[in-house]
Formats: structure tokens, C-alpha cells, sequence
């Protein structure tokens, strides 16, 4: 959007922007937008769970869940997942507490071990890059930078990464071996991939045999609006392609139940199933089934799990819909930003004009108002367009968050028309 604004104007724009910065600066605010964390209301709506699993030790083929044993986790909590994480109960794990717990180790299992259809490590095949759809999840690339894996950015559309572009890229270059995806309301664009887009995903053709796609389905039941997104089923789209062993699923209660004391979960091909469980059989005796069977016990089955995420809503929406309505009215027509209107996840992505968002971020720091880094939201901490600013509303109470966004747009407005002025 282009706004073209008489010099007068923008002076005076910008002279209401720096009162209006002086005065927020003034009153010493502590506020964190940071990191998508649940607030503590929402931890509290499943407070049974420290009651849980109340003397009851026994799963339901009979097992002793406080013994060894049951590496591919509870069968009773893997039939209540299957359906949301669409994979087949018996090609799910239900691991320990962390998801990006089983995206680490499955990339360090690909390094190190052969994987289904290799022919060799990722270790000893010398370059090895990942796909990254910009802007994405800091923590993904992070992951990628731990373990020297090259990052390619392919930009986001409205349906999920830009086909043409992974296609290409995927097709010329066999130390391509894998692609973040948030495919369900995406950390922070809010975007869910169209069927089409998880159909090209499934079939396009890779050089190299050992690609892997990382489906990271960490907000599948998490949604905002009364219209549920569906996306379409990857594993069964990649095994009607030919493609089998190309999926691997990650998914975890972390924003259902406990963020530190969830249960994550690992879906794919029977083949990458066994790989998995045969190299953790090796890191561990079994999973917490304890936690698992008193997630059960809370959570009942899937219908159980859709009603406690209309709970996380109500408490959810009040945020998202404060950070819309102050957006709209204090940068609104302005042409300063534009924003996503996510319909679940935790994100909303503020894109600010061209080199701004750097500064945004350093002038609400010093006015109390911590952001995630600018930067975060692209591989190598680097934004080429230093646009894109990540926002996470759940954490704060709403009177905090509403401080907080009206602040954030002072900064926004402060940088912007001073940007104007200087261009
Ligand atoms: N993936 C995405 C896309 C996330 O946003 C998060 C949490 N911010 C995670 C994974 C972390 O998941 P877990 O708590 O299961 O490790």
C-alpha cells in the first residue's frame, strides 16, 4: 500500500509519533511479546491433570505404565491423536513432553543412521539443506544451524510455500533432503496449506531418495474461528504418489494441556516408524506412560480433546481480536504495515515498511515492551527485507497486551513516517 503524504503532513505525523514515544518511554513498562508461550488460565483449564492419574497405574492392555517398556507409547492415547494428526493409530508415537524434542532426534538419527531409501548417512553424503518457507519458526532454524544444515528461504504464499520454487529446488539438487513445514494456522504467518499444495508436496519429483518432509502439525487442533481449517492427509497423499516413506509427523499437547509436561508425538511410513523406534530404543527404556494414561484419563478421546481446545479458545480469541482492533485503529490506512488475521496458532505476523523492523523491535525495547528478535522469522536470524515482526499474544493478560500492542504501534508509527521522511 502506498500512501503518498504532503511533507507537512508527515512532520506532523511524526512529531505526534515522537510525544507520542516519549510518553510511553515515560512510564517504565514491563511487558513480553516474545515467545508463543500459554498464559497461566489456560495451563489452569487443565489443572485435573496434577490429580491424574490418581492411584490408577494400569493402561488398558493391561500394562504397568509406571514399569519399562511400551517404546511406541500408550495404544489408548495413540487412537485419541490419530485422527487430528491424521495418521493411522499404529504408525504413531506417543514419545516424551517435546515435540522439537523429536525433530531434533530425527535429525540427528538421519545424520548418523541410514534412513528408509538412502543409500548413505546424511553425515557422509557432504552438503546437506533443508527447505525453510519464509518467515518461519526461529526454532526450525535453529535446529538446522546446530547440525551445519544449509538453509534455502522459499517465500510463503496464501496456500503454503511457493510450489514452483520447492519443486525446482527439489528436483535440481539431491542434497535437498528435507523442508520445514507448519502446515495447520503456521508459526507466525497463520497460513494453511491447500489441498494442492500438500499434493505437490507428496508427488514432485526429488533428486535426492532420502528427502524428508518435516510436518510440523504443532496448532492441527488450535483453532480461532467456528470454521475449522481441514488440511489434507500428507502421509496417505504421500503413499497414493508412490512416495511412502517421504513424511515425517510431528505433533504435541504442548498448547492443549501442560507446555512442559505434554505428550509429543511422531506419525509416518510403517519403514520410518521402525527406523525411529529402533534408534530410540537405544536413547530409552520407554516413554512417561504415566503421563501418558493421565492424559487419557483427562482428555477421554478426540471429541474430548476438540471440546478442552473450545475452552483454550475462549480464553484465546479476546487476545487475537485486541491485536486486530488496535492494529486496525493505529495503523489502519496509515500504509505503515499490514498484518495477518491468523483464523488459529498463536502468531500474528506484522509486516512494517522495507528496513523498519529492526528499529521497531530496538525502540519498544527500551520502552519495556520486549519483542521476538527481528530476524527470528528467517533462517540465519536474516530478514533481506527487515519487514517482518513477529507477534504472540497469549502470554500476557489482555490489559497487558493491549499496552503492549498500543505501544508496539507508537514504535511502528515513529519508525515508519521517520523512514518516509528519510526516503
Ligand atoms: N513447532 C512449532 C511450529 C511451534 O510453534 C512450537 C512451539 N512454539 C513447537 C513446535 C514446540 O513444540 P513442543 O512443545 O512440542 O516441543
Amino acid at each position: 500500500m502506498t500512501i503518498v503524504l504532503s511533507s507537512d503532513a508527515l512532520a506532523g505525523l511524526l512529531d505526534r509519533a515522537r510525544r507520542d514515544y516519549e510518553e510511553l518511554a515515560a512510564r517504565g513498562l514491563k511487558l513480553d511479546l516474545t515467545r508463543g508461550k500459554p498464559a497461566p488460565e489456560q495451563l489452569d483449564l487443565s489443572g485435573d491433570l496434577l490429580t491424574l492419574p490418581g492411584g490408577r497405574h494400569t493402561a488398558a492392555d493391561g500394562a504397568d505404565v509406571r514399569n519399562y517398556g511400551g517404546l511406541q507409547g500408550l495404544p489408548e492415547l495413540r487412537e485419541i491423536f490419530a485422527g487430528l494428526l491424521q495418521v493411522p493409530a499404529g504408525q504413531l508415537l506417543a514419545a516424551g513432553n517435546s515435540s522439537l524434542e523429536l525433530m531434533h532426534d530425527c535429525l540427528v538419527h538421519a545424520l548418523l543412521s541410514v534412513l528408509p531409501g538412502a543409500e548413505a548417512r546424511w553425515a557422509d553424503q557432504g552438503r546437506v539443506v533443508f527447505l525453510c518457507p519464509v518467515p518461519g519458526y526461529d526454532r526450525h532454524f535453529a535446529l538446522c544451524e546446530r547440525f551445519g544444515i544449509e538453509m534455502i528461504p522459499v517465500p510463503m504464499t496464501e496456500a503454503g510455500p511457493d510450489m514452483d520454487v520447492v519443486e525446482r529446488l527439489v528436483a535440481e539438487d539431491p542434497a535437498v533432503k528435507g523442508i520445514w513445514c507448519v502446515p495447520k494456522y503456521s508459526n507466525p504467518s497463520g497460513v494453511s496449506y491447500s489441498d494442492e499444495t500438500v499434493a505437490r508436496l507428496a508427488r514432485m519429483e526429488t533428486a535426492a531418495p532420502d528427502f524428508r518432509i518435516f510436518w510440523d502439525n504443532a496448532y492441527a487442533a488450535h483453532h480461532l474461528t467456528d470454521e475449522p481449517v481441514q488440511i489434507a492427509d500428507l502421509l496417505a497423499a504421500c503413499t497414493a504418489s508412490g512416495n511412502p516413506d517421504r513424511a515425517f509427523l510431528f505433533g504435541s499437547t504442548s498448547k492443549i494441556t501442560f507446555a512442559g509436561a505434554g505428550v509429543a508425538f511422531f506419525g509416518s511410513s510403517p519403514a520410518n516408524v521402525s527406523w525411529l523406534t529402533a534408534n530410540n530404543s537405544k536413547r530409552s527404556i520407554g516413554p512417561d506412560k504415566t503421563n501418558q494414561l493421565r492424559h487419557v484419563l483427562f482428555l477421554r478421546d478426540e471429541d474430548g480433546v476438540r471440546a478442552h481446545m473450545e475452552r483454550q479458545r475462549a480464553l484465546l480469541q479476546p487476545k487475537f481480536d485486541a491485536v486486530q482492533r488496535i492494529l486496525e485503529a493505529e495503523l489502519g490506512g496509515t500504509g505503515l504495515a499490514e498484518w495477518t488475521t491468523p483464523k488459529g496458532g498463536y502468531f500474528v505476523t506484522l509486516e512494517v515498511m522495507e528496513g523498519c523492523a529492526e528499529d521497531v523491535v530496538r525502540r519498544a525495547a527500551e520502552a519495556g515492551i520486549v519483542l521476538t528478535p527481528a530476524g527470528a522469522t528467517h533462517p540465519y536470524g536474516d530478514d533481506p527485507r527487515d519487514a517482518t515482526i513477529r507477534i504472540a499474544p497469549s502470554y500476557p493478560s489482555l490489559a497487558e497486551l493491549e499496552q503492549a500492542m498500543l505501544g508496539l504501534t507508537v514504535c511502528v508509527r515513529l519508525s515508519g513516517y521517520e523512514k518516509m521522511l528519510t526516503t
